[in-house]
C-alpha cells in the first residue's frame, strides 16, 4: 500500500493482469513509490510463471557488414559506404561463426548488419539458407523491421514479398532491433534516416500476419521524455492487440513455433561512446528500473520481459529479475554493435547461472521460443563448460577483447 489510493488501484489492476491505460503507466512511471512498484511487477512475473523459472539463452551474434547507409546518431558500429574502415563478411566466415557457437551449445544466432547499399532480398536468401543448410539445428533470429523495409527497397518488392522470402529462406524469428524510440519526436532526433515508428510497427504486423513472431526493443536514454517512453510500448501494445485479435498470437500456444506477434519485450540503455551524441544525455538505474517494472504491468499481451545485463550491468540485470524480469537473455557469446557503443558487460554461464539462483528463481536454459531445454534445480545440474563465456571483438574494443575474425577462448572440437 501506498499513500495514493490512486496509485495504490492501478497497481492492484496491473498486479492482477488488468489493463492500464498510458496515462495510468506515466503515472505510475513518474509517481509510484518504487519498491511498490516493483512489488507489482513481481506479482505479474510470479502469476505468469509460478514455478519461479528465470530464462536465458546461449547465441551468438554475428555481423554479415558492418556498411550502412542510414548513419544513426546513436551508432558506433556502422561505417558509411566507402569508409576505409567499413568490411563485409564472405558467407564462410559466417558460416564458420556460426559452427563455432553450434560446438559452444547455441541454439540461435543473430545475424545482424547494417543497411548496406547492395544487400536486398537475394543477399538474404542466400545468407540464410546457407545457415539453414549448415546448421539446421540453430534458429535464425535475425535482422529487424528496418533491415527488412531496406532490403524490399533495394530489391523492389512489397514488404510481404520480402517477408515470405526471407522466412522461405530459413529465417525463424524476427530480432525486435532498430525500435530504438518509435514516436516521432526522438526518432527523427537520433535517427533521421531510418523509418518511422509506424514503418516499423507495420513490418512487424506483416511478418506477424505471416507465421513469424518476433520480439520488441526499446533503447533508453536519448533524451526522449518520460510520456515518450509510455507511448513507445503503447504503440507496441496495440499492435500486439491486432496480432492477439486476429489470432496470430495466443499466449497459450507460445512456445508454436508458427504463430506471430511479439514474445518479449526487452528495453535497453543507450550506451555514450564513439558516436555522435557523445552521452550528453543517458538513462539512470531508477529510470530504468521503474520502466522494466512499467513495462511489465503494462503490457498485458507480451509473455516475456528480458533484461539487458550488457548494457546495465550484471548487479542490475540480477535486480531486475525482482521487477517482474522472466529471462536474462542470451550469454552473447559473440556481440559487437552495442559493445562498440561502450557496453563492455561480460560474463560466463556459470555466472548468469548463478546470478538467477542467487536471486532466488530456478535458472533454466530455453530456445527461441521460450522452450526449457533444460532447467538446473540444482548446482548438481549445472552445465560445466568453462568455455561459454561473453566475448568482444576488436571492433568493440580496440586492442582488447577476443580478436576480430575468432573466439580464441573457444577451443575447435
Ligand atoms: S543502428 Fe543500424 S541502421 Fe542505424 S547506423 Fe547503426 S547499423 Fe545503420
Amino acid at each position: 500500500m501506498t499513500a495514493n489510493p490512486e496509485i495504490d488501484s492501478i497497481l492492484q489492476r496491473g498486479a492482477d493482469g488488468g489493463r492500464i491505460t498510458p496515462e495510468e503507466a506515466l503515472l505510475l512511471y513518474t509517481q509510484a513509490p518504487f519498491h511498490a512498484l516493483g512489488e507489482a511487477a513481481d506479482a505479474v512475473r510470479r502469476r505468469r510463471y509460478p514455478d519461479g523459472v528465470v530464462t536465458y539463452l546461449i547465441d551468438r551474434n554475428i555481423n554479415y557488414t558492418n556498411v550502412c547507409v542510414t548513419a544513426c546518431k546513436f551508432c558506433a558500429f556502422f561505417r558509411a559506404p566507402k569508409h576505409k574502415e567499413g568490411w563485409s563478411h564472405p558467407t564462410e566466415e559466417i558460416l564458420r561463426r556460426c559452427g563455432e557457437a553450434v560446438d559452444l551449445g547455441a541454439t540461435q544466432v543473430m545475424l545482424q548488419g547494417g543497411h548496406h547499399p547492395d544487400y536486398g532480398v537475394e543477399y538474404y536468401e542466400e545468407l540464410f539458407s546457407s545457415v539453414k543448410q549448415a546448421f539446421p539445428q540453430l534458429a535464425i533470429h535475425s535482422i529487424g523491421p528496418s533491415e527488412i523495409l531496406h532490403m524490399a527497397k533495394v530489391s523492389n518488392v512489397s514488404i510481404e514479398d520480402a517477408v515470405l522470402r526471407i522466412k522461405a529462406a530459413g529465417l525463424d524469428s524476427i530480432a525486435g532491433a532498430g525500435a530504438e524510440m518509435l514516436p516521432e519526436r526522438p526518432r527523427k532526433a537520433i535517427a533521421p534516416l531510418k523509418e518511422s515508428g509506424e514503418r516499423w510497427l507495420e513490418a512487424m504486423a506483416v511478418a506477424h500476419r505471416n507465421g513469424l513472431s518476433s520480439t520488441a526493443t526499446m533503447m533508453m536514454g536519448t533524451g526522449e521524455t518520460n510520456a515518450e517512453r509510455i507511448e513507445h510500448i503503447r504503440m507496441i501494445r496495440d499492435v500486439q492487440d491486432l496480432a492477439v485479435a486476429n489470432g496470430y498470437r495466443d499466449d497459450a500456444v507460445e512456445q508454436s513455433h508458427t504463430v506471430g506477434g511479439f514474445r518479449a519485450f526487452i528495453p535497453w540503455t543507450y550506451q555514450p561512446e564513439n558516436n555522435h551524441l557523445k552521452g550528453r544525455t543517458q538513462a539512470t538505474t531508477m529510470e530504468y528500473l521503474r520502466f522494466i517494472a512499467v513495462s511489465r504491468l503494462f503490457f498485458d499481451n507480451v509473455a516475456h520481459l528480458q533484461a539487458s545485463w550488457l548494457t546495465t550491468g550484471k548487479d542490475i540485470g540480477q535486480l531486475s529479475l525482482h521487477m517482474g524480469v522472466d529471462d536474462l537473455g542470451s550469454i552473447m557469446l559473440e556481440e559487437n554493435v552495442i559493445s562498440s557503443a561502450g557496453a563492455r558487460h561480460r560474463s560466463n554461464l556459470r555466472e548468469l547461472i548463478s546470478m538467477i539462483r542467487t536471486a532466488d528463481r530456478i535458472p533454466a536454459q530455453r530456445d527461441t521460443w521460450y522452450s526449457h531445454l533444460a532447467v538446473h534445480l540444482t548446482e548438481a545440474d549445472d552445465p560445466t563448460d568453462e568455455r561459454v563465456v561473453s566475448h568482444f571483438s576488436s571492433i568493440a574494443i580496440p586492442g582488447g577483447g577476443a580478436g576480430r575474425t575468432q573466439l580464441p577462448l573457444v577451443e575447435a572440437s
